[in-house]
């Protein structure tokens, strides 16, 4: 066995093997001639065999790291001329048309990063940081581009804030395949109604039959225009959070005006007001209860906030429906102005909180997702620009399948 064939076995080159091989001692890096192992240079778009009738300048492609040694590939391609595409350059078997690296390089940046941070991923496949990110970028560019998003029948949309909280941008879900299908900048209506008209068909929005958002008339509002047929459901999540923030807001209220031993009473009560009565200690509840001796109005709105609860768990609508009113009148009777604003909103929009009884749609099935989103965010310390934040979303928890979308036998280097 000739060296050349050694090390193209070595290397696990299918569809291509290796002219020449010189190991640039300085750098420690091996260079390697390369060429597609089939003659007859074939058009990159349909595949089919043309004439050769230039051959370009000789290009560079970086590939993996073997046995810490990076490998550069070396071959000047032929331009050819399709019948159907003209003259165009011959497809390259180890790499995509334009890009500088290999399709196994490229797939093992793009799982790198899935798992590790930026930095440390071009630690390993001894790239400058710099150059990993723009590979990345393109890679995640190209696997976008003619992407479709798949039929949705469970759709959600919430807004998530980057750049130390002060930028806002709108991620759509799939609730059923639990992934994000899409991101785009700012949270209002405009971004919601560009998702709708740009990323899916007319077919497809009619298809949708549940979509979940926050209350926001920027998102209700664009699901109601684009989505006529699909049923409205406000994410619990909101809903517990807009409840506790009332009864924060009635404990506030008594904070200001508590004095002496009053204001002791109420010391470290704010967690504890916010405890689903399912995860609260005795001695929590206890302490609560003691609240009706001395501060009966922070008192009455924790009872409110906790008999709410059990409108999660009702199984007919009809029973839910008559809790939920009774509800409201006990709230509007209270003389706790939070709680009555709280109570006027749920009124309001119960057309589009009820049907939770039925459909237990909620945003909650993109929990796990907003978890893996946090995780990426804290490991990059915050993402100055919407790209670099949108690159690692569809990463980690987007429609991309990597290993069908980047074409080669081998995906392991
Ligand atoms: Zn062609």
């Amino acid at each position: 066995m000739t060296g050349n064939n050694l090390l193209s076995r070595l290397l696990r080159m299918h569809g291509f093997k290796v002219t020449w091989f010189a190991m640039v001692k300085s750098r420690k890096v091996l260079h390697l001639g390369v060429k597609p192992r089939k003659t007859g240079c074939r058009c990159p778009h349909c595949g089919r065999r043309g004439t050769i009738v230039a051959r370009a300048d000789c290009r560079q492609w970086e590939d993996v790291v073997v046995c810490g040694m990076p490998c550069i590939f070396f071959y000047a391609p032929c331009e050819i001329l399709c019948p159907t595409h003209g003259r165009v350059q011959e497809r390259i078997p180890w790499a995509d048309d334009h890009a500088r690296i290999t399709y196994r390089l490229e797939y093992l940046v793009l799982l790198f990063c899935q798992m590790m941070t930026q930095k440390a991923a071009a630690q390993l496949l001894k790239m400058w940081p710099s150059t990993l990110s723009d590979n990345l970028h393109r890679s995640i560019e190209r696997l976008r581009t003619g992407h479709r998003i798949a039929d949705m029948d469970k759709l959600g949309i919430d807004e998530i804030s980057y750049h130390k909280g002060r930028k806002y941008a709108t991620i759509v879900y799939d609730l059923d395949r639990h992934c994000v299908v899409w991101v785009g900048r700012g949270k209002g209506r405009e971004t919601a109604d560009q998702f709708f008209k740009e990323a899916l068909t007319e077919e497809q929005r009619m298809k949708i039959r549940f979509a979940s958002s926050d209350m926001s008339k920027a998102y209700m509002g664009a699901i109601e225009h684009w989505c006529p047929k699909a049923i409205l459901v406000i994410d619990r999540f909101h809903i517990v959070k807009a409840l506790n923030e009332a009864v924060d807001e009635v404990r506030k209220e008594e904070w200001r005006k508590a004095e002496g031993k009053g204001k002791a009473v109420l010391k470290g009560l704010r967690w504890l007001l916010f405890v689903h009565s399912a995860n609260r200690t005795k001695g929590a509840t206890r302490r609560l209860n003691a609240l009706k001796g001395s501060n009966r109005r922070i008192h009455r709105a924790w009872v409110l906030k906790d008999e709410f609860e059990a409108f999660w768990e009702y199984v007919y609508t009809q029973s839910a429906a008559s809790f939920f009113t009774g509800w409201i009148t006990t709230a509007l009777k209270s003389r706790l102005q939070p709680m009555r604003e709280f109570a006027m909103m749920l009124r309001r929009h119960a057309e589009h909180i009820l049907p939770f009884v039925k459909t237990r749609l909620t945003n909650a099935m993109a929990e796990g997702i907003n978890r893996v989103i946090k995780i990426v965010k804290n490991r990059a310390s915050g993402f100055a620009n919407l790209e670099a934040f949108t690159d690692m979303i569809f990463l980690t928890v987007g429609d991309l399948n990597l290993p069908a979308q980047i074409p080669q036998v081998f995906h392991t280097a």
